[in-house]
């Protein structure tokens, strides 16, 4: 039987406007364009994974609202299995997103029904030897705990994106098989971020990966347009990043979690995903948007040549 991925994570509605530029506290100023784009670090890593040939399941919730229906339309439209997918009393998970005409944004982001996200969510779930478990970080960290408990009784593998960063105990990133952060995220796992005396270069987050930083047994540390540096069972590796022009790289580590979570699902060797979810990520900032971004196996494998 093929392996699935399952993505215990946040769905959101972002409500993204575009303004002429951004209002000082008090102020009204015009806007240019509104859209409803759907959104959240779990959503968008279950497209990713969907688009990239995984039987992706999106465990999570969201409200009874209207941004409720519209999201469990667009993830349904997606071929995700929502069997898991709750519909909670009150609103969906909403962020609130302002772009000046520099690009410049302001976001604010209600948790909403990603709250409600209990440990008890992956009751019933069918774990096997090999499923993978994406995990980010905005939905309580006790479901995540719970979750990545589960996947160790079940002998599936986890992926902890810890994005957006919150202070996790070191047990808990030991008990992860992947973990997944940016060059900030990765900063502030280690403690360099209360420094700002030692900027993260590419060499200090080499050193810091050699010296058994990042806790978890595989960490990976995505580096942008860089590509990522990453530690495999003891070995420092670097991958770099494909050279494409960006448009909007919103979305990227998400594109990246999904696609390498995929890839673990097929029984690719670690490296070889690594260089696949890169690849994926790559081509996502070639357009706009996050979820409509999230390339196709088939593209993927084209543009890897
Ligand atoms: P995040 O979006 O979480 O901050 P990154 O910006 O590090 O994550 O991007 C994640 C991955 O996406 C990178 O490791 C790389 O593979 C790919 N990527 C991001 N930006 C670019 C870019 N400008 N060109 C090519 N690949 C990119």
């Amino acid at each position: 039987m093929l392996s699935r991925v399952v993505v215990v994570g946040s769905v959101n509605m972002d409500v993204l406007t575009r303004c002429v530029r951004m209002p000082r506290p008090g102020e009204t100023v015009p806007g240019r364009s509104v859209s409803l784009l759907p959104g959240g670090k779990g959503a968008n890593q279950a497209v990713a994974a969907r688009r990239a040939g995984a039987a992706t399941s999106m465990v999570g919730a969201v409200g009874d609202d209207d941004f409720g229906r519209i999201l469990r339309d667009f993830l349904d439209s997606e071929h995700l299995d929502l069997g898991r997918l709750a519909a909670v009393p009150g609103a969906s998970g909403t962020a609130v997103i302002l772009v000046d005409g520099s690009g410049e944004n302001a976001i604010t982001i209600v948790p909403g029904a990603n709250d409600r996200v209990l440990p008890n969510s992956l009751d019933g779930i069918p774990l096997t030897p090999g499923d993978i478990l994406l995990l980010q970080g905005e939905i309580p960290e006790a479901t995540n705990i719970a979750a990545i408990a589960r996947a160790r009784e079940a002998g599936a593998v986890t992926v902890l994106n810890l994005a957006p960063y919150r202070p996790t105990p070191p047990d808990v990133l030991r008990d992860v098989d992947y973990l997944v952060v940016n060059e900030t995220e990765f900063a502030n796992v280690t403690g360099v971020g209360a420094d700002p005396a030692a900027a993260m270069t590419s060499d200090r987050v080499e050193g810091l990966l050699a010296d058994g930083a990042g806790v978890a047994p595989n960490v990976v540390v995505t580096l942008g347009a860089e590509g990522l540096l990453a530690r495999l069972d003891g070995t420092v590796l670097r991958v770099p990043g494909f050279p494409v022009t960006a448009v909007d790289t919103t979305g990227a580590g998400d594109c990246f979690c999904g696609a390498f979570g995929a890839a673990l699902a097929r029984s690719e060797e670690p490296e070889q995903a690594l260089r696949y979810a890169s690849a994926a990520a790559a081509l996502s900032v070639r357009s706009h948007g996050a979820g409509p971004s999230m390339p196709t196996d088939a593209a993927i494998n084209h543009f890897l040549g």
